[in-house]
């Protein structure tokens, strides 16, 4: 079974901040890591394939330092890694993305699965997925907290709803978005990690040439999509204690929020009480 990981290094943080003047993430203090989804969509690739032959591929696009989570990604049992790295893929939106990341699946070749997680903890949208599945015009499978069955052309996988569990039946080749309940993640062992590390490590780097995009293609320049403006939005909170006897204190209460924008509710609130 041939499977390609689609792996994301991120900063180290769910608390993104952003730099008010220019919009972008402040990075200084970070660690960075692979994006958590991502380590449970590459234990499930390890585990399908211990269970039957099979070649286990991490595609990453990014700057050079991603090769790290490629690097990690071996250590936890993944084959290979192929880090996507170009300063023509900079700036690329969901889409430049997806689209450089299915042309260079397209050049890996045959494959049966592509596993991704469901979400990047900084970026946040969730399309990489779904897109790259569109892409390669292969069905996908979201929120996969389980992998019941997996036969020569089908895949059964349970994903997770709001409100409960569905289990869906697709055929292969397919692409598989995956959630935290899937699995606990193995932790990268030593004699893989100098493997990875070694000069003739089973790593290599692409560029646009490589993937055979053209610049106008990838990047800023091929991107669908113009951030005019990013900010963090931003919290007041001002609190106020009311005290003394608690039935002259909730009147008080009631009639302040009947003069505030929140009167509909408050209405409901004291004919439901009974005040
Ligand atoms: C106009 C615009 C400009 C942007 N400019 C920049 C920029 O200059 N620098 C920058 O860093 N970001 C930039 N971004 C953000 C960048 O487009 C997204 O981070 C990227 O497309 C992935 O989206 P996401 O983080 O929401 O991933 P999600 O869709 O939330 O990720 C889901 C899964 O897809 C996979 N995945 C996601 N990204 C990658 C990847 N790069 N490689 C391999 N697998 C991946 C992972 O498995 C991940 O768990 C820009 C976005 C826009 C809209």
């Amino acid at each position: 079974m041939k499977i390609v990981v689609l792996v994301k290094q991120v900063p180290d943080t769910t608390d993104v901040r952003l730099d008010e003047k220019t919009g972008n993430l402040i990075r200084e203090g970070l660690e960075s890591i692979i994006n958590p989804d991502d380590r449970h969509a590459i234990e499930a690739a390890v585990r399908l394939k211990e269970g039957r032959s099979g070649r286990v591929t991490v595609l990453s696009m990014g700057p050079m330092q991603a090769i790290d989570v490629l690097s990690e990604s071996i250590g936890m049992g993944a084959d290979e890694g192929i880090l996507l790295s170009d300063k023509a893929f900079a700036g690329a939106d969901t889409w430049a993305t997806s689209f450089t990341l299915g042309k260079a699946i397209e050049k890996i070749g045959l494959f049966d699965l592509i596993l991704c997680g469901r979400q990047a903890i900084d970026g946040d949208t969730a399309q990489i997925g779904p897109q790259v599945a569109d892409y390669l015009r292969i069905p996908h499978v979201t929120y996969v907290c389980d992998v019941e069955e997996v036969k020569k052309k089908t895949i059964t996988a349970k994903r997770r709803l709001e409100n409960g569990y569905e289990q869906v039946r697709c055929a292969l080749p397919a692409l598989l978005t995956v959630i935290g309940e899937l699995n606990l993640p193995r932790y990268p062992t030593m004699d893989r990690l100098i493997h990875a590390c070694r000069e003739k490590a089973p790593i290599k780097v692409w560029n646009a040439a490589d993937v055979g995009v053209q610049t106008r293609q990838v990047g800023l320049e091929g991107s669908l999509t113009h951030v005019i403006k990013t900010f963090a939005p931003k919290f007041k909170r001002e609190g106020e204690i009311l005290n003394g006897d608690t039935k002259v204190v909730v009147h008080e209460l009631i009639e302040r929020l009947k003069k505030s924008e929140g009167a509909t509710a408050c209405k409901a609130f004291s004919s439901t009480c009974k005040l």
